[in-house]
């Protein structure tokens, strides 16, 4: 059983390290440091590596100080986790396969030894919450509130349709290790700071709307005027999915002249990780992203057909095979 060899793997090992994927969210952050913790409690060597580190949010988090951007050498047993393919991890494996592979993105690709995927979990932390003790590992409160903090951050406060009442459940457990939920879901949720949220004033200001699909992008010259220096879309991808009547949301972000980061949400049954997938990305199906050659406009201009056609293809098929029934 999977479980089985995951615990050999790690009984086996003395130096363990552990990487997820760059830009890293919530998930990223808390499955990475939680596993960290409990493997550095049963006297595991531990190198924690994310190649941008940790954003200012998640920096309150216990273990963070363990965060390193490169890996010294080494280590027996490489665990990549919340990953769906080895480029996102920013290249810091350099050509080493993993050993284990944890996560929860349908989109993942199978590139370790062993592979813990499950797909119906609402986050990596959740995989964790409920498999760690199969491998001897056992949960303190700094652990239990860097894994809830994941499982907040991924289901954006159980909000997303993929909650289940198993992900209660896991999380109601580490609630009664000692995580406080409330203080948790503010800091990873509702606390944005002040330039973070200048920085999605410009970009809410040119949103636009065509046929169910609401888009707009962030561009290098909002995040300089607005001081936002975070790589990331401060969150704003969340805030364009909580919009009324959308089907799909779009929101671009500028990286540099030639590179541009697509971030899609998706209402009901509009499943856009394939058409992630398809642009070299990868996600769930109701959130994925992907990096795209090109200038914004270029991006833009090919996302946006790329996504309408998508729409059109998936209404003509629900209205055809509706007929089809009849
Ligand atoms: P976000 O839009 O918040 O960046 O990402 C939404 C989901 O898609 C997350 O689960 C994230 O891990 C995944 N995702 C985002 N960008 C990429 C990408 O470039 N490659 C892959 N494989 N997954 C991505
Ligand atoms: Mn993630």
């Amino acid at each position: 059983m999977i479980d089985d060899m995951i615990r050999e793997k790690i009984v086996g090992a003395s130096s363990i390290g552990i990487t997820s994927h760059i830009r890293p969210d919530g998930d990223a952050i808390g499955a990475s440091l939680g596993l960290g913790m409990a493997l550095l409690n049963i006297g595991k060597k531990v190198q924690v590596v994310l190649k941008d580190g940790i954003s200012s949010t998640f920096r309150h988090l216990p273990g963070a100080d363990l965060v390193k951007r490169a890996f010294e050498p080494g280590i027996d047993l490489m665990i990549v986790d919340d990953c769906s393919d080895l480029i996102r991890t920013g290249g810091v494996l350099g050509d080493r396969i993993p050993d284990i592979n944890i996560d929860h993105h349908i989109t993942n690709e199978l590139f370790a030894e062993v592979n813990l995927v499950e797909p119906d979990s609402v986050a990596t932390s959740a995989i964790l919450a409920k498999h760690m003790p199969f491998w001897g590992l056992s949960f303190t409160p700094e652990i239990a509130k860097t894994l809830l903090t994941g499982i907040l951050s991924d289901s954006i406060g159980f909000r997303t349709s993929n909650t289940t009442s198993e992900s209660l459940r896991l999380a109601a457990g580490l609630m009664d290790v000692g995580a406080d939920i409330s203080e948790l879901y503010n800091k990873a949720l509702l606390t944005h700071s002040y330039e973070a949220t200048k920085f999605w004033g410009f970009a809410l200001a040119r949103m636009q709307r065509e046929n169910g699909l609401v888009w707009t992008a962030l561009t290098l010259d909002d995040r300089k005027a607005s001081g936002y220096f975070g790589n990331d879309d401060a969150d704003l991808t969340n805030l364009l999915s909580s919009i009324e009547s959308y089907e799909v949301a779009v929101l671009f972000i500028e990286q540099s002249i030639t590179r541009t980061r697509v971030s899609w949400r998706s209402a009901g049954e509009f499943d856009i990780s394939n058409l992630a997938h398809e642009m070299g990305g990868g996600g769930h199906p109701n959130a994925a992203g992907a990096e795209l050659e090109g200038t914004l406009a270029e991006v833009q201009e090919k996302v946006l057909r790329m996504t309408q056609d998508y729409l059109k293809q998936v209404k003509s098929y629900a209205i055809n095979s509706d007929g089809d029934r009849k």
